[in-house]
């Protein structure tokens, strides 16, 4: 259904808002009342090509890469002032368009102002290294750049949060940009481009191309563009790369994830369970670090189980824009569907559902994309709900011995995105946290990301990192300059070493 209300969301190259010239543009429902929110231009290569273009001048001859690190950490911070100023309409359109309850929408654009503040700080100290150990005659400088233009890929589960992990880093160190959100839940970018543009980023430095997978898959193509950006899941992480390769271009790809949360005997145990229960059910189960596999000690595992169960029991869930809403709408039909196709499975695989395990349709929520937040009891490893990225409020409980089996149960899937240890034994967190195959481990709390903290993931969870130092470095490269001083030796003469 179509409302007077939805709104447009169009391509911002060269400066300027636009159309797509011909594609069909995309109908995006709120996912909690089916009702169409917005239509979304449908861009594709020659959208791409254009925003690559205006970036690659702006990077080449514009002011952006030539301003001073203080003149960019200005223009940075302006930005950050600009979201708290449009705060409430920023989480409102994040909240609508993704599903998500509006008090998390509301922390997500706060923590966005927050990396923007961040990034404004790393525009300032931006820099290399000097070598005097080459020998009496030479000096060694070690010049960091920005890399060029870059293109960055963003999810829907997080829109103006995981932009704002991307856009303002690459920024602060020079770079243009052009920028894909997800199809599914654009609106936000378009208004942060917007305010860039309101704070004094020169025009062409960003670029933004709406659309699906296409766009996406452009601007992995695109030879103008020097890095590649990307977060959503390790299928299209792999398009991503295999898309790259015709400039081998340089890539920092955050992908899925499956955390476990492993609670020892010796825990707090009603802090822990607190955090078991926020840490699966945190944005309805959609994020990356979502921790969706409670690994606990055999001998505490029956009272815990049922302590967990107790609390999920009490999440409310409800529409978005409701304060009192724990858990939302997932993002879409298709999803509500997978996520209750894994509980189906792994209750015929023995798991038993304790909480949940079923779509709510209570009142309006029947028009909504709604499922209850589910416990499910003694699932096994080999089970499909233990293995893959379920992306709901989906808990599965698997019980363990001793240190090495939970390690071994953690450490047992693809993913390495991030875990979490409870236990007061300092000997246990730090063992266990040493031990885990992930680039984030939480010791006695769960999902949190400061922002000086460098992010990203093991194994099939992705290469490369986001925030703290790391993450703004992703957008440099490195240059040796060799300097000598005096007279040149003979001209075949190699020093020892060299
Ligand atoms: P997705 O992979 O479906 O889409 C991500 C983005 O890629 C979207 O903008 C999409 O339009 C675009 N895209 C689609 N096909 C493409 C192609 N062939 N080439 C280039 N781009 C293409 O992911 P999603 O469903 O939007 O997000 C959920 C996934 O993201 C989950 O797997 C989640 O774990 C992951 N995620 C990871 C992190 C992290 O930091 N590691 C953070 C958030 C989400």
């Amino acid at each position: 259904m179509t409302t007077t209300r939805a709104r447009s969301v169009q391509h911002f190259i060269d400066g300027a808002f636009e159309d797509s010239a011909d594609a069909q543009p995309i109908d995006r429902l709120a996912p909690a009342t089916d009702e169409v929110v917005s239509i979304v231009q449908a861009g594709g290569a020659p959208e791409v090509a254009r925003a690559v273009g205006a970036a690659r001048a702006a990077f080449d001859e514009g002011p952006w890469p030539r301003m001073t690190g203080m003149e960019r950490s200005i223009i940075l911070g302006r930005v950050a002032e600009l979201i708290d100023r449009d705060a409430a309409e920023l989480a409102a359109l994040d909240a609508e368009e993704t599903g998500k309850p509006i008090r998390l929408a509301e922390g997500d654009i706060a923590g966005a102002a927050g990396l923007w503040r961040y990034a404004a700080s790393l525009a300032l100290t931006m820099s290399g290294s000097t070598y005097t150990s080459n020998g009496p005659d030479f000096t060694g400088l070690v010049l960091r750049e920005p890399i060029g233009v870059v293109g960055l890929i963003v999810p829907w589960n997080f829109p103006a949060l995981i932009l704002s992990q991307k856009l303002p880093f690459a920024l602060a160190a020079g770079c243009t940009a052009v920028v894909k959100p997800s199809e599914l839940t654009s609106s936000s970018a378009q208004h942060l481009v917007r305010l860039a543009a309101e704070a004094g980023v020169p025009r062409g430095v960003i670029g933004m191309v709406v659309g699906d997978g296409r766009a996406g898959q452009a601007i992995a193509e695109a030879d103008g563009i020097d890095l590649v950006s990307f977060t959503g899941s390790t299928a299209t992480g792999r398009r991503v790369i295999a898309a790259s390769t015709g400039n081998i271009k340089k890539l920092s790809l955050e992908l899925g994830g499956n955390a476990a949360n492993v609670v020892f005997a010796d825990a707090d145990l009603e802090d822990a369970a607190a955090g078991v229960v926020f840490g699966v059910n945190f944005n309805n189960g959609e994020c990356c670090v979502s921790q969706p596999r409670l690994l606990v000690e055999d001998s505490i595992a029956d009272d815990f189980v049922a302590e967990v169960a107790r609390q999920t029991r009490m999440l409310r869930v409800g529409q978005p824009m409701d304060r009192t809403t724990d858990v939302g709408a997932l993002i879409h039909a298709g999803h509500l569907q997978k996520v209750t196709s894994y509980i189906g499975g792994a209750a015929d695989e023995g798991g038993e559902v304790i909480v949940g395990g079923t779509r709510v349709t209570d009142g309006l929520l029947a028009r909504g994309q709604f499922v209850a937040p589910t416990v499910i009891d003694r699932v096994g490893p080999e089970s499909a709900a233990f293995q893959d990225e379920i992306f709901g409020p989906v808990l599965t409980v698997t019980r363990f011995h001793d240190q090495d089996e939970a390690v071994r149960l953690a450490n047992g899937v693809q993913y390495g995105l991030a875990n979490s240890v409870w236990s007061k034994n300092v000997d246990t967190v730090l063992q266990v946290a040493k031990r885990l195959k992930s680039g984030t481990v939480y010791a006695n709390t769960t999902i949190d990301a400061p922002p000086q903290m460098p992010f990203g993931g093991y194994k099939a969870s992705g290469v490369g990192r986001e925030m703290g130092q790391a993450g703004f470095e992703e957008f440099t490269e490195l240059k040796s300059v060799n300097i000598r001083t005096g007279k040149r030796a003979a001209s075949f003469a190699i020093r020892a070493g060299a």
